[in-house]
């Protein structure tokens, strides 16, 4: 993606290597050493990390299975998760019309030798985080703000029903109303708690605007729906069901953002591809989507932008974004966009392959910079 930057950006950037081999070489200092460097420049773009497993530790000799990148992040950073659908008119919506029938699947059957749990925590330093991002994003963007949570089922973690522990729904009650409430009534905007169950409900018939505060399991489960098995721990998604239904076509972009409002770290919402990879190391063609990675720039650029009062550079953010969605429009797109389109009748001149694309893209970005 050099192409697509350097020849246009004068850029000072500092570099922390996070692939494995040099995490491990610093004891995976590297990490932390990343994380501190966003808070202080306020800005930072962020590659997909591998998250190690026993087979990873084995497979490249490494001193110990070091912690997840984006954990060790996210603990630093306090940062709350937002993620957008990046959003092609000629790219179908991949969630089909409901069709009411049902479906049982079994969840578990602890027979005999039993099974497993899965707990999670939260602090509530990170709640009232939370809030506020979400508070100031739905302010900034000026859309209503919903935040769902189980309470009727999950009595202990979301709702007070222990006194020692103020939690989700009460904490961005408290949050809205000591801090929120009349600034949003003056933008004409409001906030409010839904159950689960009415918000998936709601947000499948609605047309969008809203943000939409998900806890962390809903979020995940939620994004999944649209991303396709993109695994990331997400706390909040903006308007994703309904932009779908009224443009359609996506990818995702995500990034996260610091309760001092200014720090934030952008990424692309999918992993490293290790099969595009693998592929791709055996010397063969891939056709890998590079749209969310580029939006991680455009988003990191942008917001840099914003901070440094920088006209220029938001144009050129802008213009890379429009390069990108005006390239697939066009109908030069990746294998995971012509798929959606085409589905089984995919043939190979539906799609470029991953340089092709990029170099599309680099060319509709030339002309729009030279306008
Ligand atoms: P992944 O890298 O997101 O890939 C899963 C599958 O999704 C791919 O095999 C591919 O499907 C499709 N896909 C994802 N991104 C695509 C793109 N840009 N263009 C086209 N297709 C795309 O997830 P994973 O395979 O579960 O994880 C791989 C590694 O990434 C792991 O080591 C994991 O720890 C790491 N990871 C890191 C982050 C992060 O740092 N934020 C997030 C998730 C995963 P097809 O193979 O069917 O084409
Ligand atoms: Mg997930």
């Amino acid at each position: 993606m050099p192409q697509l930057i350097f020849p246009f950006v004068e850029l000072d950037i500092k570099y922390f290597d996070l692939g494995l081999p040099h995490r491990d070489a610093t004891d995976d200092k590297v990490t932390i050493e990343s994380a501190e460097a966003t808070l202080k420049y306020n800005v930072a773009i962020k590659c997909a990390t591998i998250t190690l497993d026993e087979a990873h530790v084995k497979e490249f000799g490494l001193k110990s299975m070091w912690k997840s990148p984006n954990g060790t992040i996210r603990n630093i950073l306090n940062g709350t998760v937002f993620r957008e659908p990046i959003i092609c008119k000629n790219v179908p919506r991949l969630i089909p019309e409901g069709k009411e029938e049902t479906k049982e699947l079994e969840v578990f059957n602890f027979t005999g030798s039993g099974g497993v749990a899965l707990s999670m925590y939260n602090t509530d330093e990170s709640i009232y985080a939370f809030g506020d991002a979400s508070m100031n994003t739905a302010y900034q963007k000026k859309w209503p703000l919903y935040l769902s949570t189980k309470n009727t089922i999950l009595k202990k973690y979301d709702g007070r029903h222990n006194f020692l522990m103020l939690l989700f729904k009460d904490i961005f009650q408290e949050v809205y109303e000591t801090k929120w409430k009349s600034k949003f009534e003056a933008a004409g905007i409001w906030y409010e708690h839904r159950l689960i169950d009415d918000m998936v409900a709601y947000a499948l018939k609605s047309d969008g605007g809203y943000v939409w505060a998900c806890k962390n399991y809903d979020g995940d489960v939620q994004s999944d729906f649209l991303a396709q098995g993109i695994v990331f721990i997400i706390f909040f998604i903006i308007n994703l069901f309904g932009f779908l239904r009224r443009s359609s076509g996506f990818s995702l972009t995500s990034y996260k953002v610091c309760p001092d409002g200014k720090t934030i770290e952008a990424e692309a919402a999918h992993g490293t591809v290790t099969r595009h990879y693998r592929v791709h190391q055996k010397g063969g063609e891939t056709s890998t989507n590079s749209i969310a990675s580029i939006f991680a720039w455009s988003r990191g650029l942008a917001h840099r932008a914003k901070l440094d009062d920088n006209a220029r550079l938001l144009d050129f953010t802008e213009k890379l974004e429009a390069a990108c969605v005006g390239t697939v429009e066009s109908g030069k797109m990746t294998k995971d966009l012509a798929l959606i389109i085409h589905g089984s009748k995919i043939t190979r001149d539906h799609y470029l392959n991953t340089e092709e694309f990029i170099d599309a893209v680099a060319e509709d970005l030339k002309a729009r910079l030279s306008c």
